[in-house]
């Protein structure tokens, strides 16, 4: 675990649903955009069965959700904020997906890749880990090797001016398998803020900070700085 790493240019965050970024990377992504990387998110589903309240409609959460992820991403400073609005709880890896994604690898043209862990079914015994985040890795890293690398998968984005593009790190979340640590002190009032913003998602809010900062803490128990971010990385220009 080190975190002696170079900021990158260009970083795309491809998760399930609004507030999985601030979850698992605002602090790691506060952090880079603030050394200059441009930050992309690209929220998969339109979160619209995230809500328990008997009033609350699919219309109404679905535009509530994608505010609540406006000002989060904000708060970070990340510099695109994509929806593509797939349906909470549907979504397969299929050829539909992956076109979508690769679509997105090939536009952006990201360094480094932040998604899901596909292959955590159980994280650290505690929670049981969202279909759609494992969905949504696995179909983000099938878009990340080989297709988005390959010009002749999808050949029609060729003809739109999208180049293939090889990405040269992935960053997982939600991992059961973390292997490295960024130091997020400088951030995590920064990662507290975002995911504020998730007013719909958290329960007692005013307990979120102290929340926050424990998980922050824990994550860089083994390591010298103050508050970290875990992710399980992959190195692919190796
Ligand atoms: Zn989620």
């Amino acid at each position: 675990m080190s975190n002696n790493f170079p900021t990158p240019d260009r970083v795309l965050v491809i998760v399930a649903h609004p507030d999985d970024p601030e979850f698992g990377a605002a602090g790691t992504s506060a952090l880079w955009a603030s050394q200059g990387a441009e930050v992309t998110y690209v929220i998969v589903t339109d979160g619209s069965k995230g809500s328990a309240e008997k009033e609350m409609t699919r219309e109404k959460l679905v535009a509530l959700r994608e505010e609540e992820q406006r000002k989060a991403a904000d708060a970070v400073g990340v510099s695109q904020l994509v929806f593509l609005g797939l349906p909470d709880g549907e979504i397969e890896n299929n050829d539909v997906l992956r076109e979508l994604l690769v679509r997105q690898i090939r536009t952006f043209k990201p360094d480094v890749l932040v998604t899901h862990d596909p292959t955590s079914r159980i994280v650290g015994g505690r929670y049981l880990n969202h279909r759609d985040h494992r969905t949504v890795g696995d179909a983000s890293l099938d878009a990340t090797f080989p297709l988005a690398r390959d010009r002749l998968n999808y050949p029609q984005h060729e003809l739109e001016g999208l180049d293939p593009h090889k990405v040269l790190d992935v960053f997982l979340i939600f991992s059961d398998q973390p292997n490295y640590t960024v130091d997020i002190s400088s951030t995590i009032d920064l990662k507290i803020k975002a995911l504020s913003a998730h007013k719909s998602q958290i329960a007692n809010l005013e307990e979120l900070p102290e929340r926050i900062r424990q998980r922050g803490r824990d994550a860089a128990e083994h390591v010298s700085f103050e508050y970290g971010e875990t992710f399980r990385r992959v190195q692919l220009n190796r």
